[in-house]
């Protein structure tokens, strides 16, 4: 009975491609991430919410969110 879970059918194809496609985007992300620098416990001084961890102030939503209009 065990056999029958270990099916090959098309969707489980398309699912472990997905996954796959996720994989490589998460490792782009964590690349990414290691560039960033670690930050500081603080108040946003984009939104003033407390976060555990600001960059520049700024905490990431905000630094994405003004990360449009500096550039
Ligand atoms: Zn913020």
């Amino acid at each position: 009975m065990q056999e029958r879970e270990r099916t090959s059918d098309p969707i489980d194809a398309s699912d472990y491609y997905i996954e796959s496609v996720i994989d490589d985007h998460v490792k782009m992300a964590m690349r990414k991430a290691a560039e960033i620098p670690v930050g500081i416990a603080g108040e946003c001084s984009g939104c003033g919410e407390y976060f555990g961890r600001l960059v520049d102030d700024y905490c990431g939503r905000c630094r994405d969110k003004f990360e449009r209009y500096i550039k």
